[in-house]
């Protein structure tokens, strides 16, 4: 078992790559905080890990809200008292061209996709700093490196998340703590399925996502938490600050 006793936070974990990643690192050994702003999906992500093994727990958060995330710590200081695996991966859509869109959109897309990640690694790093060691995870995403057209709130978003990544890989190398980048490609969940519902033509809208893909169609999201899994355990003990593309050759096509 490549992450066996390992205590691992996965932010997202009720839906999508978040879940996948949840339910591979259980079955890798580790002991799983499952964190969602949505009850009902974390708590049957939840349910799915105690199928493969005992030990996990559910903490309803919503990571732009500092209160929530401190009331987080809490919970983890009562039920591990440690923490050795952070993915960052709770994130929302954001989709418009600039003239179009309002400030309210703007500023929520970073508040999940950046804010969210600075508050929930400020909680959790005190742990890891304490541990002398850990591994954190950011989702970023490929759209950082293409112009893909509507998603420029979403895109400069992910930009921000590698940016932060680096940074935060050297201030805290120090304590041997290693801070990665997922870059995924169009990778079929309900996020997805969420932007297609709102095309005109979602059959086209697909095949055209297809047709930019090397491998010819849309990722899952088990594609994605093997390159978490990998990030998080010590075989990537040499990645530091790195942006790990997963992407189906979207980039090079
Ligand atoms: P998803 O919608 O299936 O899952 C996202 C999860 O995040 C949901 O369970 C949702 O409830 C949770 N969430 C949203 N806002 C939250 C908040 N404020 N606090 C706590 N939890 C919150 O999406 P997914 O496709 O699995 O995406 C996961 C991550 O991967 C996102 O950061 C997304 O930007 C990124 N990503 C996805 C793709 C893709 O094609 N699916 C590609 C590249 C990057």
């Amino acid at each position: 078992m490549r992450l066996k006793d390992k205590v691992a936070l996965i932010t997202g974990a009720g839906s999508g790559i978040g879940k996948e990643t949840a339910l591979l690192f259980a079955k890798e050994g580790a002991r799983i905080i499952v964190v969602d702003i949505n009850e009902s999906s974390g708590n049957q992500t939840v349910k799915e890990i105690e199928q493969i093994q005992g030990d996990s727990m559910f903490i309803n958060v919503d990571v732009t809200d500092e209160n929530s995330v401190n009331q987080m710590v809490t919970e983890i200081k009562n039920h591990y008292q440690t923490l050795d695996i952070l993915f960052n991966n709770a994130g929302i859509s954001g989709i418009g061209k600039l003239h179009e869109l309002d400030l309210q959109s703007w500023k929520r897309v970073f508040e999940v996709n950046v804010t969210g990640v600075f508050l929930v690694s400020r909680a959790v790093l005190p742990f890891m700093m304490g541990n002398k060691g850990g591994s954190i995870i950011n989702m970023s995403s490929c759209i950082a490196e293409i112009g893909l057209a509507n998603r420029a709130p979403y895109a400069a978003s992910k930009g921000a998340i590698l940016s932060l990544t680096k940074s935060m890989q050297v201030d805290y190398a120090p304590y041997h703590i290693r801070v990665n980048a997922l870059m995924p490609g169009t990778i079929y969940t309900p996020f997805v399925e969420d932007y297609l519902s709102k095309e005109s033509d979602p059959e086209a809208a697909i095949a055209k996502i297809k047709e930019r893909q090397l491998s010819g169609d849309l990722g899952k999201p088990i594609d994605v938490a093997h390159g978490a899994l990998y990030l998080a355990s010590d075989e990537s003990k040499f990645m530091m600050g790195t942006p790990f593309m997963i992407d189906g050759g979207v980039v090079n096509g």
